[in-house]
């Protein structure tokens, strides 16, 4: 299928060729058809699926009869909202909407917090007819009344999930009271907890479901391996590894923002290129420090989770968990920025024996047993076997690292309440039982092999998005090779 056959206009075909893309991605051809015909979307897709695209055409097709070149203010209203839960995902969402909309007179822009609100108050001034927005900073701009939305057609919630770890539902749902009731509304999440399926009962009328990636599904080209490791050697083990490492950069990742920034300083004091990415660094200098990485000027990002998701770095080899995440899904999320589009990747672990708890969890959620290897000189502490009745021999392979799944000492569990400097929500604790479910039903019990409370009978049961719904373990790879193969553009 071509993106000709996809019902779009010349000038984003255009801005399609331009781009380089030839084949529309799995949830492109699911996506552009659905959005184009007017429907409200339930999204379950990852970033890296084309996702973007997916939702963009469609919407600048649909916008595309109020282009003009008016420069009245008035001839430019705000028509399409499109809401991010970071500002760096808002950013790259926004270069993708300015790529495809570049053959069409329509204006877009970006809004985010963080960053004088003066020259966005300029911006929106201008008639603005998209705006990618965080929730908070167009909350701001509500008040000040420097935004109005009463002319929104069309909605885009994009990562949801990630909106309401980050504690942004409120803020959406009041968003939600300003727009005008009629319009088209579609929402993005990896994951469809009980909270997400509220939101999507609140903003969605009769939503079609769009799934590609399985949820929680690991890529299959990474490579992944624990160093157990005494938390006292662990910095000491990153510099020996990153040494050691024949590919050029790493992604390392952090609990804390204070721990981001002295990583990156040990880094650097042992001539390591590295820098750190964390909710306290100004704006400028997270922009500055992410292009700096992606252009390969800076060796090793550390990063709190922050960057963990949305982030579309390409062909970064390797990611190295500093320490683990204490939500098993964020392991998900965090390797995911390796071995995309079917490149090879390598997703390393140090685990101290304090967290062999969030190892379990990961293990059980991605249903692997991860292969564990002690680096020479950097032994774990010596608790770090007890519940495998013994330690290992040096360098070898773990024959059972899943029986290191036993429930964490209660000590363990008091100081994951402990920590206040978390970059993100303390997470709840998951129920082991939750990773047993037959993998489609998430741990809520969201089935997620038939559509969203479907009530439209023209909904996708038939199609090939059902198709592909249900074969939808089998789209991981051909996803890969196609984003793979063609080489991604920006
Ligand atoms: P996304 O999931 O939207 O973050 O997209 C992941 C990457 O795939 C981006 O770098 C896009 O430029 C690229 N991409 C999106 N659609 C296509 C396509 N049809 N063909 C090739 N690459 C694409």
């Amino acid at each position: 299928m071509s993106f000709s056959e996809l019902g779009l206009i010349p000038e984003i075909l255009q801005a399609v060729a331009d781009a380089g893309y030839t084949t529309p991605t799995p949830i492109q051809r699911q996506a552009i058809p659905v959005v184009l015909a007017g429907h409200d979307v339930m999204g379950g897709a990852q970033t890296g699926t084309g996702k973007t695209a997916g939702f963009t055409l469609p919407l600048l097709n649909r916008l595309a009869p109020h282009a003009s070149a008016s420069t009245s203010p008035a001839r430019h209203p705000v028509r399409a909202l499109i809401l991010a839960p970071t500002r760096e995902l808002a950013m790259q969402v926004h270069e993708s909407v300015r790529m495809y909309s570049k053959h069409l007179p329509l204006r877009s822009t970006c809004i985010y917090g963080g960053v004088d609100m003066n020259p966005q108050i300029q911006e929106l001034r201008r008639g603005i007819e998209i705006v990618i927005a965080t929730p908070g900073r167009l909350l701001d701009h509500v008040q000040q009344k420097t935004i109005a939305l009463g002319q929104v057609e069309m909605l885009v919630l994009d990562e949801a999930d990630r909106m309401l770890d980050m504690g942004f539902i409120p803020d959406i749902r009041r968003i939600l009271a300003l727009l005008p009731a009629k319009r088209q509304s579609l929402l993005f999440s990896a994951t469809f907890s009980d909270e997400i399926k509220k939101l999507a009962d609140q903003m969605l009328k009769n939503p079609q479901l769009i799934e590609v990636a399985r949820r929680n599904m690991v890529s299959e080209t990474i490579d992944h391996v624990v160093h157990p490791v005494s938390s006292g050697l662990k910095r000491n083990l990153l510099a020996h590894l990153v040494r050691h490492e024949e590919e050029s950069q790493v992604l390392v990742f952090v609990d804390t923002k204070f721990g981001c920034s002295r990583l990156a300083h040990f880094l650097e004091r042992h001539d390591i290129s590295a820098d750190s990415i964390h909710g306290d660094k100004s704006q400028q200098a997270r922009t500055e420090t992410l292009e700096n990485f992606k252009s390969g000027k800076v060796r090793v990002l550390v990063a709190t989770d922050v960057a963990a998701r949305g982030l579309d770095i390409e062909d970064l080899p390797s990611v190295i968990n500093f320490e683990l995440p204490h939500t098993a899904e964020d392991y998900v999320h965090r390797i995911g920025r390796t071995g995309r589009a079917g490149k090879k990747g390598k997703a390393v672990s140090l685990v101290s024996s304090e967290e062999r708890h969030r190892l379990a969890d990961i293990q059980k959620l991605i249903k692997l047993e991860i292969r564990q290897e002690i680096v020479p000189g950097y032994d774990p502490e010596p608790d770090f076997h007890d519940a495998e009745g013994g330690r290992r021999k040096r360098g070898s392979p773990s024959p059972a690292a899943a029986r290191g799944v036993d429930a964490p000492a209660a000590g363990e569990r008091r100081k994951r309440g402990e920590r206040e400097t978390r970059e993100t929500r303390e997470p709840r604790e998951r129920s082991p039982q939750r990773a047993r479910q037959p993998s489609h039903i998430a741990p809520d019990g969201f089935d997620f092999s038939k559509p969203y409370e479907q009530r439209n009978p023209s909904a996708p049961a038939d199609s090939e998005a059902a198709a592909e719904l249900r074969g939808s373990h089998k789209a991981q790879r051909p996803i890969a090779f196609l984003l793979g193969g063609l080489g991604r553009k920006h």
